[in-house]
């Protein structure tokens, strides 16, 4: 199956392809404005034909054993690694991101992460079975809770399309997701994958409608047991609303702005390069990139002295090619909301280098035409300033300096976000109280930005709540029941009394 083929369509409904009943919708490609695709966009009569499919998939994919449903996921593994060029090319076409990113971190996670659900499926966990009450034996069933509704973002339609559809399918619930109207096609060939991988139709469904329309739809949706979300706070706060509303089990990967915390005695080299990797990957536009560096007074000049000299060699360009370090950014609304944080920034601190991109990349190509912005280094802002507190998305890193570690770790805590944070020093102690005193889903040390599926992925404070990947992420896709058997065989139960008195 050539999972490139999008024919007419823009849904992937009950194991086919299917055309919207809403407006077209052009993919547009950041690096020069081409058409990627035309799509057609779903409209609230597509997500209910999409969720009825998913509610008629449900008894049987529910049912089926742990093995079989661990079976498939192995298949869709393979699936998806045979398609790795396809899936690495459409990604950086639909985001503008580095093919070598796409290719070395989007496609091989996703595929790891096949894998690592197909094992994870055969391996719900709960108590023992056992006479918790001497009259009883009580088991839990770990139960799929229906039909998933799930939303994407842009920066990773991909990974995001994975860690939505493997836990929750593998828990044996069936889905519906709506990726980012921006970027649909890699969700959409995803969706394909797990159909030539003899997962049954309509276990997997996309549709790729705007938010205010078919998001809102499918998140209010009777038929919709659950609402999977990942996008930005704002977004976060209206789906829980209407979920809400419907008593809805949420799960929330918001926004962040992830600190970086250098403290005196680090590894200045590995800092100053863990900071430039850390904001620049995926051009700035990932939850978990580092947006704050904190620097102890002693390392701050040659810290910053460092990430502008490796900022000024990163290699923009066309993202196709695989030298390019930085593509273009998303979308040519979102290279201005960059800019926007950028230029407000001149007025009250030091952009030390970027802003606007250069005319040409390092490989000649014509950056006039593409969301193309440069690496951006600022400092001098204030910590309540927009800069500092705001979730820019964007290649952008502000640093400031910090004199006693107290200070150092307030700092750090000092926004609404708490998705992930590092800590770098080669002091033990240091490290220990940085790692538990940092409020964040996830804490590195002397480095930023790896995942693995096998670790949860997931927000403390505005940034959300529940995990993506990982074991505890096959937790938030299930529900416990808990069952228990009269063991006594008597009609007249001690209890009763409660009830009987005496008689
Ligand atoms: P966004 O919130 O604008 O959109 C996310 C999704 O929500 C899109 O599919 C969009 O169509 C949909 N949407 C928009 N309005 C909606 C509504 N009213 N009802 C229902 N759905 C609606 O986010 P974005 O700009 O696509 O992505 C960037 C954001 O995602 C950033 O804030 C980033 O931090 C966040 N993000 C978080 C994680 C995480 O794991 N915590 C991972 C990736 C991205």
């Amino acid at each position: 199956m050539d999972l490139t083929d999008f024919g007419a369509g823009a849904q992937y409904i009950a194991g086919r392809q299917t055309r919207g009943s809403g407006e077209p919708f052009q993919v547009v490609n950041p690096a020069d404005g081409s058409v990627v695709e035309q799509v057609a966009l779903a409209t609230a009569a597509d997500v209910d034909t999409a969720v009825a499919a998913a509610r008629a998939a449900l008894p049987g994919w529910s049912s089926a054993t742990p093995g079989a449903r661990s079976e498939a996921l192995t298949r869709l593994a393979a699936v998806l690694a045979d398609a790795a060029d396809d899936l690495a090319r459409v990604e950086t076409a639909q985001t503008g991101k580095p093919v070598k990113l796409a290719t070395e971190f989007d496609v091989p996670g996703t595929v790891d992460n096949a894998a690592f659900f197909a094992g994870a499926a055969r391996n719900l966990e709960g108590k023992a079975a056992g006479e918790y009450s001497g009259d009883h034996t009580s088991y839990v069933r770990r139960e799929a809770i229906g039909v998933v509704g799930s939303i994407s973002p842009w920066n990773y339609p991909l990974q995001m399309a994975a860690w939505k559809i493997l836990p929750a399918i593998a828990a044996g619930n069936t889905i519906v997701l709506k990726p980012a109207e921006l970027t649909p096609l890699t969700s959409l060939m995803f969706a394909r994958a797990c159909t030539e991988a003899g997962i049954p139709d309509g276990v997997v469904n996309v549709v790729t409608g705007a938010g205010r329309t078919a998001g809102e739809h499918l998140v209010s949706h009777p038929g919709v047991a659950m609402v999977s979300f990942t996008g930005s706070t704002a977004v976060g706060k209206r789906v829980a609303e209407l979920a809400t509303a419907s008593v809805k089990r949420t799960h929330l990967e918001l926004g962040g702005k992830a600190p970086f915390v250098v403290f005196d005695d680090a590894d200045l080299d590995a800092a100053v390069h863990g900071a430039v990797a850390a904001s620049l990957i995926n051009g700035g536009q990932d939850c978990t990139a580092a947006t704050r560096a904190y620097v102890q007074r002693p390392l701050y000049d040659a810290f910053v002295a460092g990430v502008a000299e490796l900022y000024a060699a990163i290699r923009i360009g066309d993202p196709r090619d695989p030298r390019t370090d930085l593509g273009p950014l998303v979308s040519y609304a979102h290279r201005d909301r960059v800019a926007g944080f950028v230029e407000r920034a001149r007025s009250y601190a030091t952009v030390v280098t970027g802003g606007p991109a250069p005319a040409k990349g390092h490989d000649g190509s014509d950056l006039t035409r593409g969301a193309y912005f440069a690496p951006t280094l600022i400092t001098g802002a204030a910590q309540d300033s927009e800069v500092v507190q705001g979730e820019v998305f964007g290649p952008v890193l502000v640093v400031l300096p910090f004199d006693g570690d107290d200070e150092g770790l307030r700092l750090a805590n000092d926004t609404p976000y708490g998705l992930a944070a590092s800590a770098w020093t080669g002091n033990v102690h240091r490290s220990l109280r940085a790692t538990r005193e940092i409020a964040a889903g996830c804490v590195w040390v002397n480095d930023h930005i790896p995942i693995i599926s096998e670790m949860p992925h997931g927000g403390y404070k505005a940034s959300g709540y529940g995990k993506d990947m990982s074991q505890y992420s096959l937790d938030e896709y299930t529900q416990v029941k808990h069952v228990m058997f009269d063991t006594t065989a008597v009609a007249r139960k001690d209890w009763h009394r409660t009830v009987f008195g005496d008689r």
